[in-house]
C-alpha cells in the first residue's frame, strides 16, 4: 500500500518525530507497513530545518505559512525541484492537494484550523495533533469529517489511547473516558510559589519533550483542560463523562469504563513515536521503534485527583466544554495569546489562568456558532488579553505616580 502525506508543521516535535516514524515505516519490508511519499511539509520560522527537510524528502510543495521567511526559503533550496506556497493559504492549499491522501496536522494553535478544514472537507485521513482547532471549532470539523468521509485519527497520546480502548466495546456502553495526566513540573510544588515559576521552571517538563507552548499548559494544566475538550468531540461524549487522573509515572496514557464495570487502558513508555505511527497506519498495527514495555520493572503505577487548588485550569476546561461553542473558542484563544506574552516575558506564570478566567467570565458564550462567530470570539478573547495588560500597565503607573507624590506630600 502506498500512502501519500502532507506534513502541516514539520518543522516542530511531533513533525520531526513524524518523519523519523516515516523512515522507520519505509524501511520495514513492503508486507509488514505501507509505503509513505513525503508529497508536502510546512514550516513557518526555522527556514534551515525546513530546507534541510526539502533536500532529504525531497516533497513537491512546501508551505511556508510566514510570508516573512519565503524569500530566505527560496534562497536555500535554489535549484530544487519544490513548488513553494507562501503564508497561512499556503498551508491550506498544501492540506488539500489532491496528491495527498493522508495529512499530519502538527501546527501549533488555531493556526492550523483553516487547513484542518480545509484536509476535512476533502475527505482525507488526516492525523490530527493540533488540539487547538478541536477545541475552538470541533463541532464544526467532526460534523464536516462524516459529510464528506475525511477519517479524523488521533495524535495527542491520550486520545490515541482512548481510541484504542474504544474498540472493546459500543459507544452506547461507554460509562466514561478517564484521561490521565502525568501533572507537569509543578504537582508537588508548593502552590503558593507557583505563580511565580519562571520560564525554565515551566519549560522543564518531568516526562514530554515537546514544543513551548504545549509545555506551557502542560504547566498550567491548560493542556488537560484544551484534552477534555478535544476528547468531547473526537469521541462525541459530554463532558459530564470524562474525568482526569494524575498519573505521574505516565505509562496508562488513558482509559474507557464500560458499563459493565470493565476499564480497558492504553499502556506504553511515553513516546509520541507510537501514536504518530499508530494514526499513519491505522487500522495496521506494524513494527515500530517505540521501546517495549517491561512491566516487571515497573513497580508502582499511581493514581491520584487532580488538587483543583493547585490546577484550576482543570475545572475550566469542564466549565468550556460544556458551554462549547464561543466559549470554548474564547477559552483556547485566551490561553494561547496568555501563553504568548509569558513566553516573551510579559507577564507571570500565574497571570496565564487569571486572564483566561476573566476572558471566560466576560464573554458571550453562544453554542452552535458559525465558524465567523468562532473567528470572532477568538479574535476577541486575544483582543481582550491585549486590553487587560494594557489596563493593569496603566494602572500599576498610575499607582506608581500616586505613591511617589504622597512621598513627596509627606515627606
Ligand atoms: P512545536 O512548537 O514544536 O511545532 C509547531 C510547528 O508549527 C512548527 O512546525 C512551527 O514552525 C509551526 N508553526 C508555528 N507557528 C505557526 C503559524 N502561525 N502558522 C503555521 N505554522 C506554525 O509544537 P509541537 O510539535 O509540540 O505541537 C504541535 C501541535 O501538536 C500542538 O497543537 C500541540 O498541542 C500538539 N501536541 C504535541 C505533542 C508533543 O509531544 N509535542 C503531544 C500532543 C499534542 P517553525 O518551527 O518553522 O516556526
Ligand atoms: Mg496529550
Amino acid at each position: 500500500m502506498h500512502r501519500r502525506i502532507a506534513i502541516l508543521g514539520s518543522t516542530g516535535s511531533i513533525g520531526t518525530t513524524a518523519l523519523r516514524v516515516i523512515d522507520g515505516l519505509n524501511g520495514l519490508p513492503k508486507d509488514k507497513s505501507p509505503r509513505f511519499e513525503v508529497v508536502a511539509l510546512s514550516g513557518h520560522s526555522n527556514i534551515k530545518l525546513l530546507a534541510e527537510q526539502v533536500r532529504q524528502y525531497r516533497p513537491k510543495y512546501v508551505a511556508v505559512s510566514d510570508a516573512d521567511c519565503v524569500e530566505e526559503f527560496r534562497r536555500q533550496v535554489e535549484g530544487l525541484d519544490v513548488k513553494i506556497l507562501a503564508g497561512p493559504e499556503g498551508l491550506t492549499k498544501i492540506a488539500e492537494l489532491e496528491q495527498v491522501d493522508t495529512v499530519l496536522a502538527a501546527v501549533v494553535g488555531v493556526a492550523g484550523l483553516q487547513a484542518v478544514l480545509a484536509a476535512v472537507r476533502k475527505g482525507k485521513r488526516v492525523a490530527i495533533a493540533n488540539k487547538e482547532p478541536l477545541v475552538m471549532a470541533g463541532q464544526l470539523i467532526t460534523t464536516a469529517a462524516k459529510k464528506y468521509g475525511a477519517e479524523l485519527l488521533p495524535v495527542d497520546s491520550e486520545h490515541s489511547a482512548i481510541f484504542q480502548s474504544l474498540s472493546a466495546g459500543r459507544h452506547d456502553e461507554v460509562a466514561k473516558i478517564i484521561l490521565t495526566t502525568s501533572g507537569g513540573p509543578f504537582r508537588k510544588a508548593n502552590p503558593a510559589g507557583i505563580p511565580d515559576a519562571t520560564i525554565e521552571q515551566v519549560l522543564a517538563h518531568p516526562v514530554w519533550r515537546m514544543g513551548p507552548k504545549i509545555t506551557v499548559d502542560s504547566a498550567t494544566m491548560m493542556n488537560k483542560a484544551l484534552e477534555i475538550i478535544e476528547a468531547r468531540w473526537l469521541f462525541d461524549v459530554p463532558a459530564e463523562k470524562i474525568e482526569v487522573l494524575v498519573h505521574p509515572e505516565s505509562i496508562v496514557h488513558s482509559m474507557v469504563e464500560y458499563v459493565d464495570g470493565s476499564v480497558i487502558a492504553q499502556l506504553g513508555y511515553p513516546d509520541m513515536s507510537l501514536p504518530i505511527q499508530y494514526a499513519l497506519t491505522y487500522p495496521a498495527r506494524v513494527p515500530g521503534s517505540a521501546k517495549k514495555l517491561d512491566l516487571s520493572r515497573l513497580k508502582t503505577l499511581t493514581f491520584e485527583k487532580p488538587n483543583p487548588e493547585v490546577f484550576p485550569a482543570i475545572e475550566m476546561g469542564f466549565e468550556a466544554a460544556k458551554k462549547g461553542g464561543t466559549a470554548a473558542a474564547v477559552f483556547n484563544a485566551a490561553n494561547e495569546a496568555a501563553v504568548e506574552q509569558f513566553l516573551a516575558g510579559n507577564i507571570k506564570f500565574g497571570n496565564i489562568v487569571e486572564l483566561v478566567r476573566r476572558c471566560l467570565d466576560n464573554c458571550n458564550a453562544k453554542t452552535d456558532a458559525s465558524l465567523e462567530e468562532l473567528l470572532e470570539a477568538d479574535a476577541w478573547a486575544k483582543k481582550e488579553v491585549t486590553e487587560c495588560l494594557k489596563n493593569q500597565r496603566t494602572g500599576s503607573k498610575k499607582q506608581r505616580t500616586q505613591n511617589t507624590q504622597r512621598k513627596q506630600l509627606h515627606g
